[in-house]
């Protein structure tokens, strides 16, 4: 049995003069589930999220948010329906000029109007959640790459969104911490029942976490099921996907 989606994009177009970038493109985020969508890279995969979260006009078609048309919201509505949403952007995308905990407190500040004890409260929670309670008066530059991006994560998380969209998690880390950011990420799926959109290149990630995937095919057109029926699949289009 199907819960309701926390994400429906139907019909969706978006082009660039000539180029088209998204075309008829629907999916469906349903309440707790991890959906992987892989892709080409300039196959639309950040026009897709850009548009779902409001930073970009789509030319046509619908997208609903946790029940709402965002094309009907005023801009503090979007703002509000954004702190529900967490990223994970490509990289680890930490302000390089702040500590851990001034990069953590960011969206609390900027979202919420919590006690300055409260703000800490969370902060600690947050980093005690990415196994890195240590690091709250370091700087970026003084932390791994895994680290980094897991303090990313914490920052992602720190206002307890619905859904969280994870733009390439894995991408640039080596085999084990890609890992331990996989298991991590599953961890907080149990912990938060958090809905999760996930954009990799990564197989193994796909593999493991992955309750669905789309996977955006040459020409437009696309491809959506579970891992292993996919990854058996016997279209050429498919199979490149897998290699
Ligand atoms: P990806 O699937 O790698 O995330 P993108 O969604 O970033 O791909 O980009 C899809 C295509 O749209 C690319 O060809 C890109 O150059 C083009 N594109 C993205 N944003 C813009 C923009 N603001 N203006 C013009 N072209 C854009
Ligand atoms: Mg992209």
């Amino acid at each position: 049995m199907k819960s309701n989606p926390v994400i429906t994009i139907n019909h969706l177009y978006k082009s660039f003069g000539k180029l088209e970038v998204l075309k008829d493109f629907n999916l469906k985020l349903f309440e707790g589930e991890n959906l992987v969508l892989m892709g080409k890279s300039g196959s639309g995969k950040s026009v897709m999220i850009k548009c779902l979260v409001g930073l970009m006009e789509a030319d046509k078609g619908d997208i609903k948010v946790l029940g709402k048309d965002i094309s009907k919201l005023k801009q503090n509505e979007l703002d509000e329906l954004r702190t529900k949403i967490g990223f994970l952007f490509q990289g680890s995308a930490l302000y390089d000029s702040m500590t851990v905990r001034q990069n953590l407190e960011f969206p609390l500040r900027r979202h919420s109007h919590n006690t300055e004890k409260k703000t800490e409260e969370l902060v600690k929670e947050a980093l005690a959640n990415v196994g890195l309670p240590d690091t709250i008066d370091l700087m970026p530059a003084e932390l791994s790459g895994g680290m980094q991006r897991r303090i990313a994560l914490a920052r992602a998380l720190i206002l307890k969104p619905k859904i969280i969209i994870y733009d390439e998690p894995t991408t640039g880390l080596d085999p084990i911490t890609a890992k331990e950011i996989i298991l991590l990420m599953m961890n907080i799926q149990k912990k938060y029942a958090t809905s999760s959109l996930i954009i990799t290149h990564d197989v193994d990630c796909a593999r493991v976490i992955s309750n669905r995937m789309i996977l955006l095919l040459e020409g437009k057109d696309y491809a959506e099921g579970n891992f292993k029926d996919l990854a058996t699949s016997k279209d050429p289009k498919i199979k490149a996907f897998f290699k």
